[in-house]
């Protein structure tokens, strides 16, 4: 064992993606309750032998989850919405709360702060009756016990909990429980304390990488000493990740609390806020516990060394930035490529781990871990291509909007309000059966061409049937958004089995963005001119912009976001040039991923928008002014980034708000937004039909806040999830009731 080695948390997901099959097959009826939970007890002793094998000093227990650790904090509270009170099956009613049933509405799911996680979002409310129940918790840490594996206990914190959950009645939000939260909290800690003698509880509360109200910072400070009361059995480490928490932390040096974890990798600004914590431990987080770059040794050590000016040693414990969860589980599973050697995943970074706490504690290193640094040193001075890279110079559209549009107008001929759809249509199992066999060479690039051609045939004969204005090719070459630009653009890698957790059993594979991007060839224009050759309508040619580009792929780290976005942007342009060369009037440039790139922190928002605004403009810049420059994104929360949207400069933003109504959408009337807009009246997200009369009252309430002359109907975002029978009949009433209020204005 290696001292001072200290992993957060670990991939629950499985090297193969074990955890998946189970549960799928065990909610589909395929494998019994037992045999589920013989399969999950089967990869935590997987994964905790393997850190065993590897050295690490601290292992957790609890990191594992059937779906995920909110949900298993809300079943810990006993936090369960009464709708699901009556399942009385434990494991069906944690499943129904994460999933739904037929009748039951599943809680809410969003983004762990900036990663493409999501969490269960618990709902709080006075019909619950908070109590504990720690089997999960406990039993997890007696399992590895057995195997003769001492772990710390992972739990999210309180004020975490608080924070993330959601209350139905306003009064007082969720933080009016947190007293009853913190003594079930209190419960389980005295619970713990009959375990051992000494025993480490890592409490999560990333909520502090944000700033947060003050009062957050009193309630840290009351919550953990009460903690720390319970047992002097207890070791308390309160654990922060994903940016800085300086505020929390000098808070917390004024608590008992053993240890603080820090995020040195994404949080820097922490070596400022750790000089009166000499009599506590660091949980230094030196190793890049959410990208897929093999460590910078000397990097991290003089991160350590830094450190080790304020505090013994002995104090310091190496870790990664936060929970491996983020990071596949080992690149041992990739085939030979160039990119392999750059690339560490969840257990290599264990061995850097421990390599680098060895290093620093001046023990010897074996052959291997010699080699492994010497080698990952010549890498990053390879990588560093900062030099020689070519400046783009960023450009933006000649004219500005008030002119393009009349030019738009002039030459599109649409009706007012014009209909439209996001761009795919439903994705069959057919077509995916189809792009499987292309790509594994069963079928032939001509056979596949014709297919794909004949279901772009079938899309603008139907769009044409139920009378849009404004058509889409339907995107059946697509699997991904990113992936399909990703794959063929230079500078990206796939790996074959870089599973990340998503949500629940869902994983996806992030491109690696490993060189420079340029594009080799054009993309789209095949696909969109061959659409547009089949209608007199106009048809939207379809691009993913930059900025969700690098959100949703592992982004190299040697130079800024700033310089890779602005090679896509470069990459796309040139596709905008050949599209509008070959005819194709109007063009969106899909920014689904915009909102969710933003930093934790204010203070680093400034720069994010300079470049994602920055990129989308030198994207769409080479634009003539009568192309019609469309974008969509996925929410239609615009209130903070109203100004930023209005930079970018579109000349038409569809977003989501059939859910919603006008709620999100009045800020555009209030900032008094020019450029046209296109909010979604259909939601894509459930099979209903809407009726003409429904489809009707939600675009005469969203004319409320847009102006007629400015305004587009359209669903919420793609259609790729939903069936041509659903689909179908809800174009044909929205384009129905679209109609009957333009023949109303007559
Ligand atoms: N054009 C994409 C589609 O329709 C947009 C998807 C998205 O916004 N997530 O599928
Ligand atoms: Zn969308």
């Amino acid at each position: 064992m290696t001292k001072n080695s200290y992993i957060i948390g670990f991939p629950r997901i499985g090297e193969h993606r074990e955890l998946k099959k189970a549960l799928e097959q065990y909610w589909s009826g395929k494998i019994s309750a037992e045999e589920l939970h013989k399969a999950a007890a089967e990869l935590r002793k997987r994964h905790w032998l393997l850190q065993k094998e590897k050295g690490v000093e601290y292992i957790s227990s609890n990191d594992f989850s059937y779906y995920d650790g909110m949900l298993d904090t809300a079943a810990m509270l006993n936090a369960i919405p009464a709708r699901f009170m009556k399942i009385e099956d434990d494991l069906q009613r944690y499943f129904a709360m994460a999933r739904g049933t037929k009748d039951l509405t599943a809680l809410e799911m969003t983004k762990w702060f900036n990663t493409n996680y999501h969490y269960i979002v618990p709902e709080l409310n006075d019909e619950i009756n908070f109590r504990l129940n720690a089997e999960k918790i406990i039993g997890e840490y007696c399992e590895a016990a057995k195997l003769g594996i001492k772990t710390k206990i992972n739990l999210i914190g309180p004020i975490t909990f608080c924070g993330l959950s959601k209350t139905s009645d306003n009064k007082g939000g969720t933080f009016k429980y947190f007293d009853t939260i913190l003594s079930v909290y209190k419960e389980l800690f005295a619970k713990i304390a009959t375990l051992d003698d000494k025993i480490t509880i890592q409490l999560e509360e990333p909520l502090f990488a944000k700033a947060v109200p003050p009062e957050y910072l009193q309630l840290l400070k009351r919550s953990v000493t009460e903690l720390c009361e319970v047992s002097n059995k207890i070791e308390l480490i309160v654990m922060t990740y994903f940016e800085h928490s300086c505020e929390a932390t000098e808070i917390l040096t004024e608590t008992p609390v053993w240890g603080i974890g820090l995020d040195f990798i994404y949080g820097q600004k922490n070596l400022g806020a750790i000089k009166g914590i000499k009599s506590k431990r660091i949980i230094a987080g030196v190793v890049d516990g959410k990208n897929i770059w093999k460590t910078d040794f000397n990097k991290a050590l003089s991160v350590l060394n830094e450190i080790d000016k304020f505090m013994p040693r002995e104090k310091i414990l190496v870790s990664t930035s936060c929970s491996l969860l983020h990071l596949p589980f080992s690149v041992i599973n990739e085939p030979e490529s160039k990119v392999k050697q750059l690339l560490s995943f969840a257990s290599e970074k264990i061995d850097e781990v421990v390599l680098l706490s060895k290093l620093f504690n001046s023990a010897e290193l074996s052959g291997d871990e010699r080699g492994y640094m010497h080698k990952s040193e010549q890498i990053t001075a390879a990588r560093s291509t900062k030099e020689d890279l070519p400046e783009i110079k960023p450009e933006v559209r000649k004219k500005p909007f008030a002119e393009r549009i009349n030019l738009q107008k002039e030459r599109q001929e649409l009706p007012l309000m014009p209909t439209t759809t996001i761009g795919s249509f439903p994705q069959t199992a057919k077509l995916r059966k189809l792009r499987r066999d292309f790509r594994q060479g069963i079928i032939s690039a001509s056979d596949y061409e014709a297919e794909i051609k004949s279901y772009i045939d079938d899309c603008i004969a139907i769009q044409e049937e139920i009378g849009l204005d404004v058509l889409v090719h339907g995107e059946p070459e697509r699997n991904d958004m990113v992936e399909y630009f990703g794959e063929m653009l230079n500078g990206f890698h796939f790996t074959s089995n870089g599973w990340v957790q998503s949500y629940g059993s869902r994983c996806v594979k992030p491109p690696i963005i490993y060189s420079d991007i340029s594009r080799q060839e054009p993309m789209t224009v095949k696909w969109i001119t061959y659409a547009q050759s089949k209608t007199s309508k106009p048809v939207k040619g379809m691009l993913t912009g930059p900025v969700t580009i690098i959100n949703w792929s592992f982004a190299r780290t040697d130079i800024p976001h700033s310089i890779i976005a602005m090679q896509i942007a470069d990459a796309l342009k040139e596709e905008i040039s050949d599209l509008q060369e070959s005819g194709i009037k109007i063009i969106q440039v899909d920014e689904a991923a915009f909102k969710e790139g933003y930093p934790l922190r204010k203070e680093n928002v400034g720069e994010y928008e300079e470049w994602a605004v920055k990129s989308f403009r030198h994207t769409v810049s080479i634009a003539h002014p009568e192309t019609q420059i469309h974008t969509h994104m996925c929410y239609s929360q615009f209130n903070d980034i109203i100004k930023t949207i209005e930079a970018m400069d579109a000349d038409v933003i569809t977003v989501e708000t059939a859910r919603s109504g006008n709620k999100l959408l009045r800020i555009f009337h209030d900032t008094a937004y020019k450029n046209e807009i296109g909010p979604g009246v259909y939601d894509i997200h459930s099979p209903r039909i809407p009726s003409v009369d429904e489809f009707k009252s939600q675009i005469l309430l969203r004319l409320q806040v847009v102006d007629r002359s400015r305004m587009w109907v359209n669903p919420d975002c793609g259609l790729k999830t939903r069936k041509w029978d659903e689909v179908k009949p809800a174009l044909i009433n929205m384009i129905k009731a679209t109609k009957a209020i333009r023949d109303s204005f007559m």
